[in-house]
């Protein structure tokens, strides 16, 4: 018997990915939608960085805030209406040297590893969290470093904590975290800010938040369950100033210093910009091979929002569609 092969699968499971879903399920194109992320991981979840969010102020139709995995859960129920397949697991091999193109993905899940096939293929793998690479960083996930304010804020109740970073990830998770620890020192580079004005501002006037400007972090002192210093050095005119922040007893350090695109799976295959995001043909979502397009976070180093992640999720959805039927596949 030969393998099924599928209209359109679509790699990734955020605004992205499930707005492509809905998109193409609308137009009988059954599509198969391969979730990505970790389910056993506390910072790489299927359905993408809005995991990691609490209130989403700024999607439009939620006049009050929605919190971030709600919002996710209402797209995979939206997406599902209409018969969209979900699959877990991360696709580690790409063949897109001959149609019908060949994934291979691991599942996560169960351990096991299957491969699909499909001719059209749509791109919304996102980006993930940057490490700052000091020493222990990673050996120190969970245990008093983390990327992840949502997720671990709560362990810091009563404590003192503090956040790299000076876009509205770092202003965001600053004034998170107010709610559980009592002090929240924010460590930035520079002494202005990438982050929006208004949220800023919000975390200026905040009580609980204290200022490290002009400031590296090059490592942290642990203290058995969390960390006891993190260690700063400074930058500009602070330059050769070497100090520990004091966050003990079982304090902890939130990075909050962007993302990366997650693309490697498609290295040598489709064309990218230095930075690893995935370049497209103009306005549209093509890609340089024909039959695979691309959305979101993995192509948009620039606005990076959950509703323009959509907008490219739902071009590309129409972009497949209009390919298929050309090719006389759809
Ligand atoms: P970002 O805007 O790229 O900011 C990253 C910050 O980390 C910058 O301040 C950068 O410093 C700093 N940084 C980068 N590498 C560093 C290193 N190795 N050591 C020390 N500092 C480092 O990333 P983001 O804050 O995650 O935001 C990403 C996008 O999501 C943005 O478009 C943002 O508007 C959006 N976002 C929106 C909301 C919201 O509206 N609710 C919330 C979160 C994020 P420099 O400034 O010196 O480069």
């Amino acid at each position: 018997m030969s393998e099924e092969v599928h209209k359109v699968t679509i790699m990734g499971s955020g605004p992205a990915g499930l707005t492509a879903a809905i998109y193409a399920a609308r137009a009988n194109l059954s599509p198969v939608v391969i979730e990505g992320g970790d389910i056993t991981s506390k910072t790489d979840l299927p359905g993408g960085q809005l995991m990691l969010t609490t209130d989403v102020e700024n999607f439009p139709g939620f006049p009050e805030g929605i919190m971030g995995p709600e919002l996710m859960g209402r797209f995979r129920q939206q997406a599902e209406r209409f018969g969209t397949v979900f699959k877990p697991g991360l696709v580690v091999k790409a063949d897109l040297s001959q149609r019908p193109f060949t994934l291979e993905v691991n599942d996560t899940y169960g351990g096991t590893s299957y491969s699909l096939k499909t001719h059209a293929l749509i791109v919304a793998t996102g980006a993930s969290a940057k490490y700052l690479g000091f020493e222990q960083e990673q050996e120190l996930l969970g245990k008093g470093v983390t990327t992840c304010a949502t997720c671990d804020g709560a362990f810091f109740r009563g404590k003192h904590v503090a956040v790299i970073g000076g876009g509205d990830s770092a202003m965001e998770e600053a004034t998170f975290l107010t709610r559980f620890a009592d002090k929240v020192t924010v460590i930035h580079r520079r002494t202005t800010f990438r982050a929006s004005k208004i949220m800023v501002q919000r975390a200026q006037e905040n009580p609980k938040i204290e200022w490290k400007l002009n400031r590296n972090v090059v490592g942290v002192i642990p203290d058995g369950k969390y960390l006891k210093g993190i260690k700063l050095q400074g930058t500009f005119e602070d330059e050769g100033v070497e100090e520990v922040l004091d966050v003990g007893p079982d304090g902890g350090l939130f990075i909050a210093i962007g993302h990366s695109p997650n693309s490697a799976v498609f290295g040598g295959q489709l064309d990218m910009h230095d930075t690893g995001y995935i370049k497209v043909q103009g306005a549209t979502s093509r890609s340089n091979v024909d039959g695979v397009f691309v959305a979101g976070d993995i192509h948009d180093a620039h606005y990076r929002q959950a509703i323009t992640a959509s907008g490219a999720g739902c071009k590309a959805a129409i972009d497949a569609e209009r390919w298929l039927e050309s090719e006389e596949l759809g």
